[in-house]
């Protein structure tokens, strides 16, 4: 199978090789010496076996990342050197973005093409942004007035200091971007990561690691340990070594990382889970609307946190849009990520297969209707067909619960205060887009929509200088911007007696 996609020399040479961790600057196994399988979604087949790390291994990643703290050689650098650094690391990401985009696509099954200009193009973008963070991080001065101490002469400023070793846990649906989320503003900040990637994902992780070192970050600043979660990632959440947690994944695994975190007061960010509303008002772009609802929910096979996976349509052009978005749905291309003609991939797994399955049969067993698709597709790998799901109601699980899969449910609506209370009306709130022109009603929905996002006339587009985050269940915190940097740090308070 893998002769068929013609992958690159550098690709099949690294897949050779592809079968360690990264702790302290080299390749190393797990101490007990245990391996899971890494596999290729379009035809099911084992790519790479990996050290599966236990605690033992979790414990010697952290020694290495505190190590790293502590050394001058990261500590004592100076912020425009870090600067350098993560600017060396774009570079050389970018100067590896057909190797790095092939690995991507092979061990997700996204398309090549959107790996090189999507991920790996939006991870260089990113690591250039926060390369930008280090020289301006700044603290506060101020003149203090304590009543007891009249006539001292106080002075009272603040530092940004790095929070120490983070612990970083990601999934499966954008590994180089998610990798490139919690390396970048870490080391902006000056601190050091042990990275955990999911198991489903782990290549351009080790790649990235790889690069790290040729940038010339000291060893030991990136690590990554390769496993299972609930070993490898439930060591790493509860490690009393480990100064701050950022996890991306479910809320359901997000809360027992939090729990873990809390236990050592370790600071915590968490970008969960979402279920996120496409809400189209009358006056809407039609043929827009069409085109950005199937985008929002079939981009990444719907393996997006913030896809969207509820569509709203005012009722006097629900039949118009509900069919458009069907239409699409029934004409897309199922293939491999190498297939020029591919327009929806695999599912990462085939447990995330039968997840979003089993979620298709609930919905139509409850009496949900299925305008296009509503099943697997006949063939090899884990595919499942884009799925539209009508004459569904509020209660349903399809309605409620993140799928994580290329399935939409659409309804309609009848006035903009129903709307944003069925929008409003799940656990989740990372996301939401507004599909209008009128002003009136879009500034009169925004404040009252319960997202971290909130999107006009477009879905899914992100940008390093916005803050990105969930109201609700939908995470603790914000990636991205001055806040992502700023949540590496700890902020220390000085007052001097002169
Ligand atoms: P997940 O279980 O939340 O996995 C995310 C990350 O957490 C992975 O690295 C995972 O490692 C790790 N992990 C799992 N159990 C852990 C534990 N007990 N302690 C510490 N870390 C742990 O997500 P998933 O299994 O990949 O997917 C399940 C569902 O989560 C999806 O269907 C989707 O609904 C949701 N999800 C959401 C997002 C998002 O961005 N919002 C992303 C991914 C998944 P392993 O990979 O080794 O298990
Ligand atoms: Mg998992």
């Amino acid at each position: 199978m893998l002769e068929q996609y013609g992958l690159s020399a550098e690709s099949r040479a690294f897949l050779e090789t592809a079968n360690f961790m990264w702790i302290d600057g080299e390749p190393v196994q797990a101490a007990a010496g245990q391996t899971f399988e890494a596999f290729d979604p379009a035809s099911g087949q084992p790519i790479a076996a990996l050290p599966a790390a236990q605690a033992e291994d979790v414990d010697r990643a952290v020694a290495s990342a505190r190590a790293a703290f502590d050394n001058p050689a990261w500590r004592m650098m100076r912020p425009n050197q870090r600067e350098r650094l993560i600017h060396r690391l774009a570079d050389l990401i970018e100067a590896n973005a057909p190797q790095l985009a092939e690995l991507e696509a092979l061990n997700n099954g996204k398309g090549v093409k959107i790996a090189r200009y999507g991920d790996v193009a939006s991870a260089v973008n990113y690591l250039r942004y926060m390369a930008g963070w280090p020289t301006k991080l700044e603290g506060q001065t101020m003149e203090p007035s304590v009543p007891y101490m009249p006539d001292a002469n106080l002075f009272g400023y603040t530092r940004r200091e790095p929070v120490g070793v983070v612990g970083a846990i990601i999934p499966w649906n954008f590994p180089l971007v998610m990798a490139a989320w919690k390396l970048g503003p870490a080391l902006a900040a000056g601190c050091t990561v042990v990275l955990k990637p999911a198991e489903e994902t782990p290549l351009t992780a080790l790649r990235l690691a790889q690069l790290v070192q040729e940038a010339g970050f000291p060893p030991g600043v990136v690590n990554v340990v390769t496993g299972l979660g609930d070993q490898a990632g439930a060591a790493l959440a509860a490690h009393p070594g480990v100064n701050k947690i950022t996890f991306t994944g479910s809320t359901e695994v997000g809360k027992l990382v939090g729990k873990a975190a809390i236990d050592n007061m370790a600071r915590l960010s968490l970008e969960l889970g979402g279920k996120s509303p496409v809400i189209v008002l009358p006056d809407a772009d039609i043929k827009a609307a069409v085109r950005g609802a199937a985008n929002a929910i079939f981009f990444n096979q719907g393996q997006v946190c913030t896809a969207g996976s509820r569509l709203y349509v005012h009722r006097s052009i629900f039949d118009q849009v509900a069919e458009g978005v069907a239409s699409i749905a029934d004409k897309m291309v199922l293939g491999d990520a190498f297939n020029d003609a591919t327009q929806m991939g695999p599912l990462v797994s085939a447990r995330q297969q039968q997840r979003v399955l089993g979620y298709i049969e609930q919905g139509l067993r409850q009496g949900a209707e299925a305008l296009a698709g509503g099943g697997a597709a006949e063939r090899d790998g884990y595919f499942v067909k884009p799925t539209v799901l009508s004459q569904v109601n509020d209660q349903m699980s399809v309605v409620q619960q993140e799928i994580f899969g290329p399935v939409l449910v659409a309804d309609s609506f009848s006035d903009l205060d129903e709307v944003l209370a069925r929008a409003n009306g799940t656990q989740y709130g990372l996301g939401a887009s507004l599909w209008s022109n009128d002003l009136k009603a879009v500034h009169y929905m925004i404040p009252r929509i319960q997202a971290g996002t909130v999107w006009v006339n477009t879905h899914n587009v992100l940008d390093p200088a916005l803050p990105f985050g969930g109201y609700k269940q939908s995470g603790i915190g914000r990636e991205m911007a001055r806040q992502a940097v700023e949540s590496f740090t700890e902020t220390k308070a000085v007052l001097m007696n002169l």
